[in-house]
């Protein structure tokens, strides 16, 4: 069985609800402030740890109690956090949401520390082996990601890239991933961008989910509190039962029972372990 390595943010959101969103100069009331950790990273690895993956995390965080509070956190789920570094040049990445009565989010996201993770972070995908499984997202630098990717493949491991949030990553990474995981959005922009990696793994939401000639249902939800992480929980539940040895579709059903879970809880990750 192999381990999961996650290469990617931790954020913390900040959510205010609003009956609407603020116009530029504008200055609304909103609801009470509620504080997540939340991050595609950390949310991804999260999912992994409770698809009993073993994972490690691979990512930095400031110095402050957030930062501070964010890698007791992860630990508490048993993922190893010993290179999660605390940089002590920036604050912990930060996202502010306004979330309007029409359910509609604006997202500012403030990269802190996750901007610092570094090429230098990422020696140990150099000792990986077959079996591994590298799962990686755009939060950080396109640099250290693609170069995440490179080494990952180099050493033999999977690497599994979540093209979210999108941005163009050259084609020599994406024909490494597989899967690429893209949402219809992405998918749209990934094609106008002229790319067509070899494994592509798109997310339709309630329409469940594809993946070359495999196609799973979405698991029916009798309540749908919060669909925020509901990729995060998909990506994250995929590594896990990859690296475990499943088969592509029986790894896609699993991700897509624990997304839909997740659209259970408000937030990204579950409160507790
Ligand atoms: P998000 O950005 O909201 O985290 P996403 O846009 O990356 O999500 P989606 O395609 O919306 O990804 O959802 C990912 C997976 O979550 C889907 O493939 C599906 O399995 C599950 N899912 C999403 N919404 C629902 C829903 N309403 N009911 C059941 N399952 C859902």
């Amino acid at each position: 069985m192999g381990k999961v390595i996650v290469v990617g943010s931790l954020n913390v959101d900040s959510i205010v609800t609003v009956e609407r969103h603020p116009r530029p100069g504008e200055t609304l009331i909103g609801g009470d402030l509620q504080t997540m950790f939340g991050g595609k990273g950390a949310n991804q690895a999260v999912a992994a740890a409770m698809a009993a993956a073993q994972v490690s995390m691979i990512g930095r965080v400031g110095d402050d109690a957030m930062g501070e509070q964010y890698i007791a956190r992860l630990a508490a789920f048993d993922i190893d956090v010993d290179e999660v570094r605390v940089d002590p040049s920036s604050p912990t990445g930060h996202a502010a949401i306004a979330v309007a009565a029409d359910g509609e989010n604006t997202i500012i996201v403030s990269p802190g520390a996750n901007g610092r993770v570094s090429v230098d972070d990422l020696g140990s995908l150099d000792d990986l082996s077959e079996g591994d499984v590298v799962l990686l997202q755009l939060e950080l630098s396109i640099d250290v990601v693609e170069d995440a990717a490179r080494r990952a493949a180099a050493a033999g491991a999977r690497v599994v890239l979540n093209l979210a949030p999108y941005a163009d990553v050259s084609e020599d990474v994406l024909s490494l991933a597989d899967p690429v995981i893209v949402n219809e959005h992405e998918a749209q922009l990934m094609r106008a961008a002229g790319r067509d990696p070899r494994s592509v793994l798109i997310t339709l939401g309630a329409d469940g989910a594809s993946w070359g000639d495999i196609s799973v249902p979405a698991d029916r939800v009798d309540e749908v509190v919060d669909t925020t992480g509901a990729g995060d929980s998909f990506c994250g539940t995929l590594a896990a039962r990859l690296a475990a040895g499943e088969h592509r579709e029986a790894a896609m059903r699993a991700a897509a029972a624990a997304a839909a879970v997740s659209v259970g809880w408000p937030g990204a990750q579950p409160s507790e372990p």
